[in-house]
């Protein structure tokens, strides 16, 4: 690897979050490697022109099925080496939250890599349990429900028991045991060896997560039933004589755990329940341990919110651990431990690739060189005065001297006082200075706050063809961080600090924050656009809870979609699945094409009738409009 390589994949941070899935090959292109070998490569750019060549143009998600199985043997590798380690005598299973990403496609290949380990599902919806009561599991995998239900949800999951599945029902409230208990007696009537669901009680724990979902956890959290309704439970299906039902312990104190501590502290909690209960004769199988083990964005390997400060042999390590060290010390079996992991198994997988559409001129650039003459007003020729003397040890003060001078050139220029002319060159001399306080504060260790804001606002803004509402939306909504990287020119040194506007017709439609292993960077290095060469960039770690939860503002639907296997060859496209059309996403806010269409065709039609247009001119018209419905949302090169 060049030097120059080597040095921008430490500015994007590749071997800090890339989890060893990514890295740079000679030509100077992103490639992703096979977790089975990472000598076997696939190289992102080449894929993208592939595509293009196909008529598949940016945005594209790419899928890579093989580092979800990567994912599911590093979990499973784990938690194998744990129990070993500490002489655990229960097992591991893993159920995927189907809510991370619904996708049939990932929800297929997870089940074909984890059927292997006994992986299942959990639902937390009817429309999730339909789905999988549908889908193959293997014999001795669990599917585990979660989530508030009502008697469908929950006659459901006897349909599945009937189906021959493990379905278990967490009991999330007192309602839900109430149709069960019904729905029990309606199977039993006629065979009293009908096929049941297993029960399990989600229990609302004292210790709370760390991080953005922390309020899933601890005593006001939304889910779980306290200590009193648990005993209830437990009574009332003791009563009814159906106590053997229940067979599982759960918990979930929130998704993107930070702090380790947090979580042994949790897993302590938990296991002293399940070893309370186990010591009324209840002999529960299962200890659930919920989600939440996170990923890694940045790489920083801190406690910080978008990163980590464990990996999953240490999560494995301390589960195991404290979980045995509790049942020893209560006289009680090791249980099978239950994860729900969805965010660690699902997020390295996929990919967005764009291209940088454009450049976004923000501020105020000479044209011409400006020339001060005596009778300039006074603020235009104190604002050129900053620029002349400003240097590297007055560069704070001088730049709060223009943010000032600023503020009156424009109360002088609405009160009629000064001319357009004077008001222009006022305008292109403070953002003189600003570039000038800006290089001089980039020159210190420390840069302070306001001249972050000032890089911000001083950087160049790349537009870039995605909507972050359809594609990152945690970005805009949380604030979370993801890597964003270019997939070509990383052997050649990126020059420009930019931020990324993306083509939504809103503000918010930004990207500011990025991804750094000491702080959180307020502009991503990219290289200088060239003309009539396009410029790509990869979103990173994409794969959880982005593509279902990414909505449709101004209508950007779905993506292309691309599913790629990585082989002795190179790339192989093993899938390509067509992103929404105009028609498709019009169709979501109840708009038919056919209506369209329809309509369109009747005031062109009047338009001919009164000889406004020729019958040639309003076919073409018609014709044009009609072809559209089809084409992609994003924008394309030279039509489509
Ligand atoms: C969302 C959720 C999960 C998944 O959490 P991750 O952080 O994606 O691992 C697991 N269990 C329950 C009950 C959930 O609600």
């Amino acid at each position: 690897m060049s030097s120059v390589t080597e040095q921008t994949v430490e500015t994007y941070g590749i071997d800090n979050w890339g989890a060893g899935y990514f890295g740079v090959n000679r030509k100077g292109n992103l490639v992703v490697k096979s977790p089975e070998n990472e000598n076997l490569t696939a190289d992102v750019k080449e894929i993208i022109d592939d595509l293009r060549k196909r008529g598949i143009n940016t945005p594209i998600l790419l899928r890579f099925p093989q580092l979800l199985f990567g994912q599911i043997r590093k979990l499973q590798s784990s938690f194998k080496r744990a129990i070993k380690e500490f002489d655990y005598d229960g097992g591991h299973l893993c159920v995927y939250p189907m809510k991370v990403n619904q996708n049939r496609a990932v929800i297929e290949e997870y089940l074909r890599e984890g059927s292997r380990y006994n992986f299942g599902l959990e639902a937390g919806s009817k429309a999730e349990l339909y789905a999988a009561l549908a889908l193959e599991q293997s014999k001795d995998s669990l599917l585990v429900l979660n989530g508030f239900k009502d008697r469908d949800f929950v006659k459901l999951a006897f349909a599945g028991a009937g189906a021959g599945k493990n379905v278990v029902i967490v009991i999330e409230k007192m309602s839900e045991l109430d149709h069960t208990l019904a729905l029990v007696a309606e199977a039993t009537a006629e065979n009293p060896d009908a096929a049941l669901p297993m029960l399990g009680v989600r229990v609302k724990l004292y210790s709370k997560g760390s991080g953005k979902w922390e309020k899933s956890g601890g005593e006001a959290a939304k889910f779980g039933l306290t200590t009193t309704e648990i005993l209830e439970v437990i009574r009332q299906l003791q009563d009814a004589g159906r106590i053997e039902m229940l067979k599982l312990l759960h918990f979930h104190i929130g998704s993107q755990l930070t702090d380790i501590k947090r979580i042994k502290n949790a897993m302590k909690e938990a296991a002293r329940t399940y070893a309370k209960i186990h010591q009324m004769g209840i002999p529960i199988d299962y200890l659930d341990v919920g989600g939440g083990m996170a990923v890694d964005y940045d790489g920083s390997r801190t406690s910080f919110e978008s990163s980590a400060n464990y990996n999953a042999q240490e999560f494995a390590n301390d589960v195991i651990y404290v979980i045995k060290t509790v049942c020893d010390d209560e006289n009680v079996p090791h249980p099978t431990i239950i994860q729900e992991s969805g965010r660690f198994l699902s997020a390295y997988h996929a990919i967005l690739v764009t291209n940088i559409q454009d450049e976004i001129e923000t501020i105020v650039v000479n044209i011409t060189p400006i020339e001060i003459k005596t009778d300039d007003p006074q603020v235009v020729r104190e604002l050129h005065d900053l620029r002349e003397t400003i240097n590297a040890k007055n560069y704070r003060e001088y730049y709060h001297d223009a943010l000032e001078n600023r503020e009156e050139l424009f109360t002088m220029f609405n009160l009629g006082l000064i001319s357009l002319e004077d008001k222009g060159k006022g305008e292109v001399l403070f953002w003189d200075v600003c570039e000038k306080a800006d290089q001089f504060a980039q020159l210190k260790k420390y840069v302070a706050e306001e001249f972050d804001e000032l890089r911000r606002l001083m950087c160049a803004k790349y537009l870039a063809n995605f909507s972050v509402f359809r594609s990152m939306p945690d970005n805009w909504a949380l604030e979370q961080l993801f890597p964003i990287i270019p997939i070509h020119k990383l052997n050649k040194k990126p020059t420009e600090y930019a931020t990324l506007c993306d083509i939504t017709c809103d503000s918010d439609g930004i990207v500011d924050k990025f991804v750094d292993l000491h702080d959180v960077k307020p502009v991503l290095e990219l290289h200088k656009l060239v003309k009539n060469e396009p410029y790509y960039l990869a979103m990173m770690l994409v794969g959880a809870y982005q593509e279902v939860m990414g909505n449709n503002h101004n209508l950007f639907g779905v993506p292309h979609e691309a599913h790629i296997f990585i082989g002795e060859d190179g790339h192989i496209i093993k899938k390509v699945i067509y992103g929404a059309t105009l028609a498709d996403t019009l169709m979501t806010v109840r708009f038919d094409a056919v209506n369209l269409h329809d309509q369109f065709r009747r005031a062109v039609m009047k338009r001919i009738k009164d000889g406004q247009l020729s019958t040639k001119e309003g076919t073409q018209l018609i014709e044009f409009y009609e072809n559209q419905a089809e084409s992609y949302t994003y924008l394309t090169p030279n039509g489509s």
